[in-house]
């Protein structure tokens, strides 16, 4: 047969594309049965105050696939793609509100901040699938936060508002996540009718360098349009001394804590002193 001039190079070049079309062709498939198998848990990562207190656990979901752990970046995506992300969020919502409850039994005021894909918040039964999750485990709803892209914003305005601002309603708060990262225009993100903002980890990384004058621009931003800052991704004691200096509310990054598993994440709680942890995100 015929070869080409770079046999070698070609060959790589399909195997490469081979062996990621094979995976996420296993990985799919894998998935369909994930939720019935148990495979998926969820792990917390504590949101601080200014004073280093945790007001707050995001939701972070894990898939343990034989034995091994597939990242989110991974899993999410594919889920979105086949739509199965519906069903798999409101499994999310449902064990993240279960664990709040806990959380309430022990503290009086603490946060859980859950992810929601665009599909899910896209779907028809979103703000009643919300609704009673909130009121099957007794939920003060402004307890829950539910963290969207600005993606969702970019479309449908009236539809994305409403929704919105049905649940804002029941008290829910909504943050916006990796802030910085989409490609909203000013006056999207003058409309985004929001409680937070999440400044994306690769602002925060580069505080030392041009990171700090997005910081700054966000923190003045979010005195005239009303929502409040949560920093993400804080590693060094130098990000977290320059982020208190901008004046920043709320941090997050394995400088403070990694995620945890449920039990840890509880009996981080009750070492915490309660009454820091008494004012919840604010
Ligand atoms: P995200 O919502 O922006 O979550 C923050 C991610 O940054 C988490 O990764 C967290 O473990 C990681 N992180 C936190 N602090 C630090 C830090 O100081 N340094 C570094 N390098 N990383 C830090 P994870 O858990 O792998 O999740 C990745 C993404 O997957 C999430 O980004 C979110 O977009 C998505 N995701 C996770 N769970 C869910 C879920 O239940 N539903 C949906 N729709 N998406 C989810
Ligand atoms: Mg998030
Ligand atoms: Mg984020
Ligand atoms: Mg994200």
């Amino acid at each position: 047969s015929q070869k080409g001039k770079y046999p070698e190079r070609f060959a790589f070049y399909n195997l490469d594309l081979e062996r990621n079309l094979r995976r996420k062709i296993t990985l799919n498939e894998a998935l369909k049965g994930a939720l019935d198998r148990n495979e998926f848990r969820l792990m917390y990562q504590p949101i601080v105050n200014a004073s280093g207190h945790v007001v707050s656990f995001e939701a972070l979901m894990r898939w343990r696939y034989k034995g091994q752990e597939i990242s989110p970046v991974e899993f999410i995506p594919l889920m979105e793609q086949s739509g199965r992300i519906v069903e798999a969020g409101n499994w999310v919502l449902e064990e993240a509100c279960k664990m709040l409850a806990k959380m309430v039994q022990q503290n009086a005021e603490i946060c859980m901040c859950v992810n929601i894909s665009l599909i899910q918040f896209y779907d028809k039964g979103f703000v009643n699938n919300v609704n009673q999750v909130i009121e099957r485990y007794a939920i003060p709803g402004h307890l829950l936060h539910l963290e969207v892209t600005e993606s969702i914003f970019q479309s449908e305005q009236m539809m994305v508002n409403q929704k919105v601002s049905q649940l804002q309603q029941r008290g829910v708060k909504f943050s916006v996540d990796d802030f910085g990262t989409g490609y909203s225009s000013l006056s999207v993100i003058q409309n985004m009718n929001v409680d937070y903002i999440k400044i994306d980890r690769s602002f925060i990384q580069h505080i030392e360098l041009k990171g700090l004058a997005i910081v700054q621009a966000v923190m003045n931003i979010s005195q005239s349009l009303n929502f409040s800052v949560i920093a993400e991704g804080v590693e060094t004691e130098k990000q977290r001394q320059m982020l208190e200096d901008c004046g920043i509310p709320y941090m997050q990054g394995y400088y403070f804590s990694r995620p945890l598993e449920q039990e840890n994440a509880l009996n981080y709680l009750k070492t915490a002193p309660e009454q820091e942890l008494a004012t919840g995100l604010a």
